[in-house]
């Protein structure tokens, strides 16, 4: 199939091809049909899908096909979790809008909000934004949700997740009842299902997995270690290994900053990626990665969630996660475009049960390996953590997958 048989517009498909894809991705060849005919869609696509360009290239083609009045008033929103994801889905809205006469502009919290509202002041088609900013700069008059005609929420799941139920249900009152509904997420809880409910109408499902982040492909290692013992560990590992651009994974936001330090401190480059460091910091830490002048990213969940940095080779999780579909997402972005990617993670005696569920939903026993001199600690407690020790929990640590499903939703935007 080619983006031109999809029936895009030529300076659409000029776009597509200056970014050099050849033909649609799954989630694109199955979304955007139904998106072009106006009908309302539920897509199930994580990040590493294409979904991005899934929901944009139709989206330009409506927009630029049926212009409006000069004025520009906001047409199309898109809605994310977190200022990351908003950053760089305004990228993509960007790079494929080049050679048509749409304007789009993103906006989030955490930096000054003036040149975001100066530039909705000149008219902007299409608004990508994370809702609390959304909702302040509404609430202050300096912009208006009355004649938006797409609404579309990526990583719906996530915005559930992150407590923003409430914040959505407010801007769903903001805009016209008749609009177009676009609701991407990566999982479908009973949440989920509900939102989706009560937002689309008649909905066309679609559904694509990401390629090469099946969990088969990816090498995966335990090492049982003495907690005590996982920094030490840790640093020995990338050391030796002369590993260049390694993901980090930690329970909370301490002990990222923690872990950056001590790698620093070793004369590792290292620099720490969550929900308390400024949007200039998190910007500067995610180029520098990128770039390959910072060879560890310490992550939290939420912060890594929607990063979109192709070709991991290493993802190590320092501690596993006690939601097992977290480990399954945090591994996902190693091994990815058919590179040879390695999932490792550090388990302590309490994170055994924590072991246990992920082997259970991932269907496979992952190796285990103990290094001299990082052995685990014999007389360590196999209880898992406690309430409060770590950052976000599950209500039932010891269930199994669906926990994540069933249980009261924490609010985790701080992560
Ligand atoms: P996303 O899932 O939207 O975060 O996209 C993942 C990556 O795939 C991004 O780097 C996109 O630029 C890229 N991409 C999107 N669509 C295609 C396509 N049809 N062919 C090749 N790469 C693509």
């Amino acid at each position: 199939m080619s983006f031109k048989s999809l029936g895009l517009s030529e300076p659409i498909l000029r776009a597509i091809s200056k970014k050099g894809y050849e033909e649609p991705s799954p989630i694109q060849a199955k979304a955007i049909p139904p998106i072009l005919e106006g009908k309302d869609v539920l897509a199930s696509a994580q990040t590493g899908t294409g979904k991005t360009a899934g929901f944009t290239l139709p989206l330009l083609h409506y927009l630029s096909e049926n212009p409006k009045e000069k004025f520009r008033p906001i047409r199309a929103l898109i809605l994310t979790p977190t200022r990351e994801l908003a950053a760089q889905v305004h990228a993509n809205v960007k790079d494929y809008s080049e050679f048509l006469n749409i304007r789009s502009t993103v906006i989030f919290g955490g930096v000054n909000q003036k040149p975001q509202v100066a530039t909705i002041r000149r008219g902007v088609d299409i608004l990508i934004a994370t809702p609390g900013r959304l909702l302040d700069l509404e609430s202050q008059g300096a912009l208006s949700l009355k004649r938006v005609e797409v609404l579309i929420l990526d990583e719906a799941d996530r915005m559930l997740d992150m407590g923003f139920l409430r914040d959505i249900e407010r801007i769903m009152k903001l805009m016209p009842k008749k609009r177009q509904n676009l609701m991407f997420s990566a999982t479908f809880s009973k949440d989920i299902k509900k939102l989706a409910y009560s937002i689309l109408n008649n909905p066309v499902q679609v559904e694509a997995t990401p390629e090469n982040t099946a969990v088969e492909v990816i090498n995966q290692t335990v090492y049982r270690v003495a907690k005590a013992k996982k920094t030490d560990l840790i640093i020995k590992l990338i050391a030796e290994g002369n590993w260049k651009q390694v993901l980090v994974f930690t329970r909370t936001k301490h002990g990222a900053n923690r872990l950056t330090k001590k790698m620093i401190s070793a004369g590792i480059t290292a620099a720490a990626i969550h929900g308390n460091k400024s949007q200039g910091a998190r910007t500067k830490a995610l180029d520098g990665f990128k770039k390959g002048r910072i060879r560890v990213l310490v992550a939290t969940d939420i912060a890594a969630r929607g990063l979109d940095i192709p070709l991991l080779p290493h993802v190590i999780n320092f501690e596993l996660p006690n939601i097992s579909e977290d480990y399954v997402h945090r591994i996902g972005r190693t091994g990815r475009a058919g590179a040879s990617g390695e999932a490792i993670s550090l388990v302590s005696a309490d994170e055994t049960t924590f072991l246990r569920d992920i082997e259970k939903l991932i269907d496979q026993k992952i190796e285990i390996k103990i290094l001299e001199g990082f052995e685990p600690d014999p007389n360590a407690s196999t209880e898992p953590i406690k309430q409060g020790q770590g950052g976000r929990r599950n209500s039932n640590p010891r269930g199994k997958s669906k926990s994540k499903n069933s249980g009261q939703r924490r609010r985790r935007r701080n992560n």
